[in-house]
């Protein structure tokens, strides 16, 4: 058995299509310029022709930014300072085609790759795939054609590129391995957008296997065996037959309440970064999205998204969720999440720094064309907004009149906008849990975000692995900060919900229902098992639980009490 990283659930038992590329051999010929120049142009087109086919067949199948990666592959073969450098090469130095595209591109990709900003190694990336298909198609090699698969397989490759992910048909690919990759590799990111499961990272496959080995391909706990016997063959598709009979059982959930034994109500919503996203958060059931993380919109862009960009994006996403409620977050920049187009001076502490709430209260002229999108979208659904990062009241009254300057500016412009938008405000750091009460008398709602709000009680980055013990959810601490904010909104006839990690969780749904909380906001395949966990349970139960947890001392105790009391 070979571990690797589970990166799209599911099991599959099938036989094995061995994905190898073909080598490329770079070595350094003199050449004559103007056929080596012929065969780079028509390199060129042909690539191009490669890239338009394979978006073609991946459209409709794909969402709208993962197809938007072919775009970025056909800028490159169009990049005038890309291209260009390359003839300059093969003029210069009177070179062969195949070996100046190798020595230009390594020079972008390196560049690229030492970058922090993922969005420039992304485009690193980008420059691999299509100088790869360049230089093949000068050497005349041919790569495997992923759309001839006509049998079940699962894939067994070292790692597949965006555009060999982009045509896999899920009627045959049952599945792939890869060699390298991490969770939140593109390919990886694909395979769960086209629910075909993958195990990512496994170390050496392609020397352990021939093309039609049987295999099996755990995708629950990552793991990978070729030849298996025949009870392996058994027990695991047993297990494949368990766990896709579990996820068909849950969907008999989706229309379903999220009602408690005893009649208590609460609202199980989906997290999203992209207007894409809705759709599973529709199909999981969600009831709402409790968080929209706008920052994508602007991380995936190469200039701030302008008014109408915005508008389109938001007007998409509660057109889609309607009548549900969408909470949109409101820019939350800085600390982790940087903007390649917008530098900022160097922070010893960006978690602690200029982000979120503090740079829109700052950067006004950001923060408006946000806000006026959000409002002229808000006729077409149900829109709350929240702010992130609040610390102090001051901060929530001027984003707050912020909003309501943008509201008038735009109603004299004679623009619709909704009456009865929601203004909250993220609770996640403990200055705001502990007034939540006062902020209650402003806010109309609380989003909890526990991500940062569990690293800024503990002072603990979450980032860093070394000091990773002390990101305690089920600490005393922070039930007792939870519960504060809760209550704080209770008081004032206001609801409380969470976007964190930690509502999503199944160990702390039962103390989070026992709490209060009246939202729980969670990645979209996390909902359904969510509300089957809350159909089984008693409130009036789970908050005797809740108390208990709250007077406890350490997070070791308050996880042997749930381990007991929670099947
Ligand atoms: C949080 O801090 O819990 C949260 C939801 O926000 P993010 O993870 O985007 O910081
Ligand atoms: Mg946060």
């Amino acid at each position: 058995m070979i571990k690797g990283i589970a990166a799209s659930a599911g099991v599959s038992v099938s036989k094995v299509f061995k994905l190898q590329h073909p080598v490329v051999n770079i070595e350094k010929r003199e050449a004559n310029v103007e056929e080596e120049i012929k065969k780079l142009q028509d390199a060129i087109v042909a690539t191009q022709k490669d890239i338009e086919a394979i978006k073609a067949n991946a459209v409709g199948r794909l969402a709208d930014e993962e197809l938007a990666i072919f775009d970025a592959h056909l800028m490159v073969t169009q990049d005038p300072e890309f291209i260009g450098q390359i003839e300059e090469q093969i003029k210069n130095d009177s070179v062969n085609a195949e070996y100046a595209v190798h020595e230009v591109s390594s020079m972008f990709i390196g560049m690229f790759e030492s970058m922090e900003d993922p969005y420039f190694r992304e485009r690193a990336a980008d420059i691999k795939d299509v100088t790869y298909r360049m230089q093949t198609h000068i050497l005349g090699l041919i790569i495997p054609d992923l759309t001839t698969i006509n049998e079940e397989v699962v894939i067994v490759a070292e790692d597949l590129t965006p555009s060999d992910t982009a045509q896999l048909n899920r009627q045959f690919v049952k599945g792939f391995a890869t060699e390298i990759g991490g969770r939140t590799s593109h390919s990886a990111i694909m395979a769960r957008s086209l629910e075909i499961p993958a195990v990512v990272g496994a170390g050496s496959l392609l020397d352990k296997c021939e093309h039609g080995d049987s295999i099996i391909l755990d995708a629950i706990d990552g793991a990978i065996i070729f030849k298996p016997t025949e009870a392996q063959i058994a027990e695991y598709t047993a297990k494949g037959e368990a766990f896709a009979a579990h996820k068909e059982s849950l969907k008999a959930l989706k229309d379903a309440e999220s009602v408690t034994t005893d009649g208590h109500h609460v609202e199980l919503a989906g997290n999203i970064g992209t207007p894409n996203d809705v759709e599973g958060v529709v199909n999981n059931g969600g009831e709402g999205v409790g968080l929209y993380r706008t920052e994508f919109l602007y991380m995936d862009a190469s200039e701030l998204p302008n008014e109408e960009d915005q508008y389109n994006a938001y007007k998409t996403v509660l057109e889609n969720m309607a009548p549900g409620r969408v909470v949109v977050r409101t820019l939350d920049i800085g600390g982790d999440k940087e903007l390649s187009y917008l530098k900022f001076p160097h922070e010893m502490n960006p978690f602690l720094g200029y982000r979120a709430i503090r740079l829109c209260l700052d950067r006004t002229d950001i923060f408006r064309v946000q806000l006026r999108a959000l409002l002229r979208a808000s006729v077409h659904g149900k829109l709350s907004i929240m702010f992130p990062m609040i610390a102090t009241i001051q901060e929530f009254r001027d984003a707050k009149a912020l909003f309501l300057e943008e509201k008038k500016n735009l109603t004299k412009e004679g623009v619709a906008v909704s009456d009865d938008i929601e203004l909250g405000m993220m609770v996640e750091i403990p200055a705001a849990a502990i007034l939540a009460d006062q902020f209650a008398k402003e806010a109309d709602f609380f989003s909890i975000g526990t991500n940062d709000l569990i690293q800024y009680s503990m002072a603990a980055d979450r980032m860093n692995e070394k000091v990773s013990y002390l990101y305690q959810p089920y600490n005393p601490s922070i039930l007792r900060l939870v519960k504060m904010t809760i209550d704080g909104a209770h008081k004032e006839g206001k609801w409380c919900g969470m976007c964190g990690e930690m509502a999503g969780d199944e160990k702390a749904i039962p103390l989070l229902l026992g709490l209060g909380l009246d939202e729980f906001s969670m990645s979209a395949s996390s909902i359904l098992e969510a509300r089957r966990i809350i159909r089984d349970l008693s409130f009036a139960e789970m908050q005797e639980l809740a108390n208990t947890a709250l007077n406890m001392s350490t997070t070791e105790e308050v996880l042997e009490l749930l381990a007991k009391h929670v099947a």
